[in-house]
């Protein structure tokens, strides 16, 4: 039987004041746990993409390897991840992005796209929507045919999709005011 995203929903773990004061963290661990849960939050996020043409899952390290793996087996399609400096060990190439204190980088495989490929990013939440926008960058500068973002959980009162262009299709499961 299939759960659905309302379902799902109540099913997210709210942990306030982690991993500093203020943040309500959503811990989509409990979303995983569950085989139920598990198959449904893969199916449908599997059901937006389906007809897609997607050729390459991107992930974002390190939540968005669980889900996005999955996704990539249903959708016949590979898996790439994006990582944290230092973590890939052939040549890569890279994007900074601002953080509220300082900046960070992520970095992707050079030889992980091409310009066939149709690209699925995903991550477990946006936020902010920095994370998210620095990887859209960075397959962008790959030169690929199109691009989809996707999130298990979207905080919605920090507008994190103003950080993408207008046109890009950004999809959610589960959207949290904050
Ligand atoms: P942002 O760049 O602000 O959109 O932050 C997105 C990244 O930070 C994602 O990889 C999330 O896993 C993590 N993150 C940010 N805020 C939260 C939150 N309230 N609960 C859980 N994860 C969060």
């Amino acid at each position: 039987m299939n759960i659905t995203n309302e379902e799902l929903k109540q099913a997210v773990r709210n942990i306030p004041n982690f991993p500093i004061d203020g943040i309500q963290f959503k811990d989509v661990t409990t979303l995983f746990q569950d085989a139920e849960r598990l198959k449904s939050v893969s199916e449908n996020t599997y059901r937006l993409y389906q007809d897609k043409g997607i050729t390459k899952v991107v992930g974002i390290e390190s939540r968005g390897f669980i889900l996005g793996s999955i996704i990539a087996l249903k959708l016949n399609a590979g898996f790439i991840p994006v990582r944290k400096p230092g973590k890939l060990p052939a040549s890569v190439i890279e994007e900074t992005y601002e953080k509220e204190y300082g900046k960070d980088t992520i970095q992707i495989h050079t030889d992980a796209l091409c310009e066939d490929d149709i690209v699925l990013l995903h991550d477990d939440l946006l936020a902010t929507g920095g994370t998210m926008a620095a990887a859209y960058r960075l397959v962008k500068k790959m030169g690929v045919k199109k691009v989809y973002v996707n999130f298990i959980i979207e905080l919605e009162e920090l507008q994190g999709r103003k950080c993408f262009p207008e046109d890009v299709q950004i999809e959610s499961l589960i959207k949290f005011p904050i």
